[in-house]
């Protein structure tokens, strides 16, 4: 994943960790480029930076929140093949409800399970 910000800041992405950084991170509060530091991941796994000019921190490049789309054909997928949703669940490692509400959208229905 590559991520660009004001074309300042470019990072690629291996799932979560930063692999390359080139250019420079500016604080979103005081646009300094000095002094900025990286502080940790965010739920998502995204890298955080301290400002330690004003202790602002932020995240540039945050990575999308949710489940893929990849994880969520796979699961109709499944389904579809009679697999129950708690099997899909512990396959996907996702929670079952969770399932359910996909499939729930996906047909636009309820059905018995
Ligand atoms: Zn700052």
């Amino acid at each position: 994943m590559i991520c660009q910000l004001n074309g300042t800041f470019a990072a690629v992405y291996n799932p979560g960790m930063i692999v390359t950084i080139r250019g420079m991170i500016a604080c979103p509060t005081c646009q300094a480029t000095q002094q900025q530091v990286k502080s940790g991941f965010n739920v998502s796994g995204s890298q955080r930076f301290l400002c330690k000019q004003c202790q602002r921190i932020y995240t540039p490049c945050p990575n999308k929140n949710g489940y893929s789309d990849q994880v969520r054909r796979l699961a109709v997928q499944l389904r579809q093949q009679g697999m129950s949703y708690r099997a899909i669940g512990r396959k996907l490692d996702v929670g079952a409800q969770t399932i359910a509400n996909w499939l729930k959208i996906e047909d636009g229905s309820r059905t018995n399970d």
